[in-house]
């Protein structure tokens, strides 16, 4: 017999297990749009309330993966890895990551997401770059993982589709913030891609989805532990997100950081400790490295060496970027009209960074989204942020500002001040890695 929906909703309202077979029937109804989004939002607030188990979880993930295409990589002699991370500002690990992943010799492809709200997203980042298609053809993108061995791009509507309609409807119905319905959303994409292993960037702080590390860690648990039981070789790390994470946030200028980073004209502390652990942690997952020890030496080679910024030239150069992109950056990335420094309105040290703070200012200065649809500003953001536990003197600089106009400007700089509570006293900071969830 077909599922009824209202009694499928029904059985989680009363908070009865589902069966796997009615989880894949209702997944099925949300693609096909047989289930209506009344249906869909009622399924969503039923779980947000009552919760899945484990094995609901996995039944779900495993549907809305089986809902699209499901990619395979047959001609890849190497591993297929990637990672996720749950979002942040300051965040352009992947930028860095996948390159020196690929020099390696694991095959990275790394399907992206665009910013939403106070995050920053990959692929608005990648797009500052002349040129660079984030949605190339299948041939040109397996080519370009193939031969160069990484390429950022995003994500087609044939992937995991149920997860896109069903997003949809928990975003506007207060249904986001459900650890089982976060992690199908995001393991559904990830075992789509048809990965052989993945490592999970678990943000936490002010920053962040989960604000405070108990909540990382049982979305991290979550996490680890469905993917693995669906067949996906997986670990987290749970890393800081109470300050930006590199010194810049917004686009062009967060990719400006990403290659100084790569070719060592200027690397960020704590964007160094996570880039390397989420490295190493790769290496292991994918079996390129037998121990912790090696895989960190490995990581840090392709780094040093160049060969790192040599793949991700040759990406940007497959995906139709400039040739000389490392080389000509400043050439070729956009400026804004307005570049000027923050000045500290006082003296003393940075005890706290509202870093979600710090995310919308860049929304406001037109670099990331106020709704899904609208186009971001690539030149517009903030850069040579400075870190927790920074001493300044009044009228040192805490940030520098790239605004399109002087009210954008200065309604930015506003929100930065805001942001950063200097004062007397020692600051509280957080390790860059927090913490290590493995199955
Ligand atoms: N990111 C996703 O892809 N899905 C969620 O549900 C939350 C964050």
């Amino acid at each position: 017999m077909s599922l009824l929906p209202q009694e499928f909703i029904r059985r989680k309202r009363d908070r009865q297990t589902l069966d796997e077979k009615d989880i894949a029937a209702f997944v099925a109804g949300i693609t096909d749009e047989t289930i209506t989004e009344g249906q869909i939002a009622a399924f969503a607030m039923a779980v947000f309330f009552n919760g899945l188990s484990r094995d609901e979880t996995v039944a779900l993930t495993l549907a809305m993966r089986d809902s699209g295409d499901v990619l395979a990589w047959p001609d890849i002699d190497r591993p297929v890895s990637d990672k996720h991370s749950t979002g942040g500002v300051g965040d352009n690990v992947s930028l860095m990551l996948a390159p020196i992943l690929a020099a390696c010799g694991v095959a990275v492809p790394m399907i992206s997401g665009r910013g939403l709200g106070h995050t920053g997203g990959t692929l608005d980042k990648m797009e500052s770059i002349p040129g660079y298609s984030v949605m190339p053809d299948n041939a040109l993108f397996r080519r370009t993982v193939d031969e160069v061995g990484c390429a950022i791009i995003g994500q087609t509507g044939r992937l995991a589709p149920a997860d896109k309609r069903f997003y949809g409807i928990r975003d506007v119905t207060a249904t986001v913030e459900s650890v089982p319905l976060i992690t199908g959303s995001i393991l559904s994409k990830k075992l789509a891609a048809g990965l052989g292993s993945l490592v999970l960037d678990v943000k936490c702080g002010n920053g962040a989805f989960m604000d405070d590390p108990k909540k990382a860690e049982t979305l991290a648990r979550s996490l680890v532990d469905v993917a693995n039981a669906a067949g996906l070789s997986t670990s987290a790390l749970i890393t800081a997100m109470d300050q930006p994470l590199a010194s810049a946030a917004g686009n062009a200028v967060e990719v400006r950081n990403a290659v100084d980073f790569l070719t060592g004209a200027h690397r960020d502390a704590r964007l160094l400790d996570v880039t390397l652990a989420l490295a190493a942690e790769m290496l292991l997952r994918s079996g390129r490295a037998a121990s912790h020890g090696e895989a960190a030496d490995l990581a840090r080679d392709a780094l040093d060496s160049g060969a790192a910024t040599e793949k991700f030239q040759a990406m940007v150069t497959a995906l139709g970027g400039p040739a000389d992109f490392v080389e000509a950056m400043d050439r070729h990335l956009q400026k804004a009209a307005i570049v000027r420094d923050i000045a500290a309105p006082q003296a003393g040290t940075v005890l706290g960074i509202d870093t979600r703070g710090v995310g919308l200012a860049v929304v406001t200065l037109g670099g990331g989204r106020r709704r899904a649809a609208d186009a971001v500003d690539h030149a517009v953001g903030l850069d040579e942020l400075v870190g927790l536990g920074t001493v300044l003197q009044e009228g040192d600089a805490i940030a520098r500002v790239h605004a399109r106009t002087e009210d954008e400007a200065a309604e930015a700089e506003a929100a930065v001040i805001a942001a950063y509570r200097i004062g007397e006293g020692e600051a509280a900071i957080n390790d860059a890695v927090m913490m290590r969830i493995a199955d």
